[in-house]
């Protein structure tokens, strides 16, 4: 837990969201400000800053929060279509939360795959 870390507040609890999945390590919520028909957020309980950090610090939690990504992705009907996951990493990836995150996004065509 990290004080000051917006997810790790979710994680405690102390700030509201919208759940949608939870494991013993992960939890998925609804994005606040959401870029398609489906777009929640699946995050490792312990903080790690972006999914580097997380992959060289512990590959075993690194599994867990894909299979949550899929898990949802399953959960929210996207597996026949498709989807699309998305981890953004420092600032030219456009990370705004330092608490490692993946973007499962879905439930319309994502178009090209960047738009810069
Ligand atoms: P990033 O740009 O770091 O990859 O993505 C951060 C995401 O967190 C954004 O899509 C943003 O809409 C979402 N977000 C920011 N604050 C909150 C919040 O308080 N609650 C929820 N559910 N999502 C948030
Ligand atoms: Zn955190």
């Amino acid at each position: 837990m990290t004080d000051d870390c917006l997810f790790c507040r979710i994680v405690a609890g102390e700030i509201p969201a919208t759940m949608v999945h939870e494991t013993d390590d992960t939890l998925a919520f609804r994005d606040i400000d959401p870029k398609a028909p489906v777009h929640v957020l699946v995050i490792p309980k312990a903080h790690h800053r972006d999914v580097a950090a997380l992959a060289f610090a512990d590959p075993g939690l690194t599994g867990k929060v894909m299979a949550a990504c899929a898990a949802v992705a399953e959960q929210e009907g996207l597996t026949g279509d498709g989807y699309r996951i998305i981890f953004n990493v420092g600032a030219h990836g456009g990370q705004e939360v330092f608490h490692v995150h993946g973007h499962v996004l879905g439930g319309q065509p994502l178009g090209r795959m960047l738009s810069v």
